[in-house]
């Protein structure tokens, strides 16, 4: 029984393996390559998704790191001198190999917690001080955490959020060592004034707003499009082809005079040569801005439409059918559904916030939903490059400082979904809302739009085999010999001697559709 099911999952994946090949050449030349690769936590097929969602900011437009959260940090730096903080400040500049996302701020003790998903603290630091052991111990019994805690506990999940988590590192170090200050538990002391960690936090919070709210960040990036944003020419060559097999449409927090500027920037201004240059919103059936996610998920607001003319919007609530080349304002999700004709089940929302685009899609509104993460292009790189260390340090635990080697590699954080083998806060959030995630949306070109993609076990085996599938066929192809002038695949008993010695092989093997 075992050895059919065995065999006739071979055979599956064989012929599967031989029609991809054949038919979608083009598209899977970087089937097996890990940093192309969309990774799969519940069983999607493209084939079934008739409308395709995009948010803007960190999906659609990738920022140029470091230098986009390196403006940002001297905003908010600039922004906190403003307001009254010393002016020593402004000799910190940005160190992008501090701060990771998904970190938690400990608003009462002002210290950065990278933990799981059970709230077990894995990295703490003071400003710029790592702490350990002991000192972990007392500010935290046990190590612990209780996450839900959120008038004490923020989490730092956004790729924005990179910037406001180093600038309050900075702002703890600066304090701690200054000498006008005493350092206290829950703050500093100078002279009859008191400045908790809390209100430090609060005061960064703020200066994200203003930055946000003022327009500033938005102009310094207009500014200088060059520097702070990625020109990719396959982002129209993926709407396009989108287009051919289902509804596309762009749902963006940005105003339309920041989405205009951008869009045109990626669309109109480095088409890719023999492709003809289209209006940016041709490529879209529907396009909305100011969409106050994750609001938008919920009751939204009053739909609008922009005049693209002036920027500004229509007085009154939109009522009418869609309408093509027109932008709108506000709305929600159901509009969205309503305008475009497409139940929610049907709608694949591509974005990179867990919990504005990703968790609110997927829990009030059933979307299937694609995760950007553009760190999983230095997990992957740091993988490839050193999965032989961890391979050895699974067996041998003893040598854990070089684990602790390895994590420096991805920055001084470690892994943003990792500490060692224990998956962090940010990997469970990952693997509950998103059913796919990759390092960009762009590598959906890299499979035809009626791919399967199968669920594996765990996200675990999916970094450690992700090349495994090639060898696994390399290995069972090797085994193939001449038998009375016929070429034979050798049957069960020979493959059952591979199988044995590729048990993580075959598990992902199983799940090949998937990789
Ligand atoms: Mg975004």
């Amino acid at each position: 029984m075992f050895s059919f099911i065995f065999l006739s999952q071979f055979l599956i994946y064989f012929f599967l393996d031989i029609y991809i090949n054949k038919h979608c050449q083009k598209r899977v030349t970087n089937f097996f390559n890990p940093f192309f690769k969309i990774f799969v936590n519940r069983s999607l097929t493209l084939e079934n998704i008739k409308c395709y969602g995009f948010d803007m900011d960190y999906t659609l437009v990738a920022y140029k790191s470091p230098d986009y959260e390196s403006m940002g940090f001297e905003l908010l730096r600039d922004r906190m001198v403003s307001v009254g903080y010393p002016h020593e400040i402004l000799r910190y500049t940005y160190d992008p190999s501090f701060p990771t996302r998904g970190l938690v701020v400990d608003t009462k003790y002002g210290n950065l917690l990278k933990v799981d998903s059970n709230g077990n603290v894995l990295v703490c630091t003071h400003g710029f001080r790592f702490l350990r052991g002991e000192d972990i111990q007392n500010y935290y019994p046990n190590k612990f955490i209780q996450r839900d805690d959120t008038e004490r506990f923020y989490i730092l999940n956004t790729l924005f959020n990179l910037s406001e988590t180093y600038i309050y590192a900075c702002l703890v170090d600066f304090f701690t060592r200054c000498n006008r200050y005493t350092n206290l538990l829950k703050g500093f002391q100078h002279g009859d004034l008191f400045m908790s960690y809390r209100s430090m936090f609060q005061d960064v919070r703020d200066a994200m707003d203003f930055i946000h709210d003022s327009g500033i960040l938005k102009e310094q990036t207009i500014k200088n499009l060059e520097k702070y944003v990625v020109r990719d020419p396959n982002i129209p060559v993926l709407l396009t082809r989108m287009k051919k097999v289902a509804k596309v449409f762009l749902a963006t927090n940005s105003d339309y005079n920041y989405t205009e500027a951008i869009m045109r920037y990626l669309f109109e201004s480095n088409v890719k040569p023999g492709t003809p240059k289209l209006p940016w919103r041709s490529y879209f059936d529907l396009v909305v801005v100011d969409t106050r996610k994750p609001l938008f998920f919920g009751d939204g607001t009053v739909l609008r439409q922009v005049d693209t003319n002036t920027g500004k919007l229509r007085i009154g609530t939109y009522t009418g059918d869609l309408q093509h080349g027109t932008v709108y304002s506000g709305g929600s999700s159901d509009t969205v559904c309503d305008l475009l004709g497409v139940k929610g089940k049907d709608i694949l929302y591509v974005g990179d916030h867990i919990f504005g685009d990703i968790l609110k899609s997927k829990k009030r509104q059933g979307w299937k939903t694609f995760l950007v993460v553009p760190e999983l292009t230095k997990e992957l790189q740091v993988w490839e490059e050193k999965q032989n260390l961890f391979e050895e340090l699974k067996r041998l635990d003893v040598f854990l400082a070089e684990l602790y080697k390895m994590d420096m590699s991805y920055g001084q954080m470690g892994s943003l979904l990792r500490s060692g083998s224990t998956q962090t806060l940010f990997a469970s959030q990952l693997i509950r809302y998103a059913d796919l995630y990759s390092s960009s949306c762009i590598n959906l070109l890299h499979y035809p739009f009626n791919y399967l993609f199968m669920a594996p076990p765990v996200l675990v085996s999916q970094l450690l085999h992700s090349c495994t599938r090639k060898t696994l066929l390399k290995s069972l192809f090797k085994k193939k010999k001449r038998k009375n002038g016929k070429m034979v695949i050798p049957l069960f008993a020979k493959y059952k001697k591979i199988y044995k010695s590729n048990w993580n092989a075959f598990v992902l093997f199983r799940h090949a559709g998937s990789s």
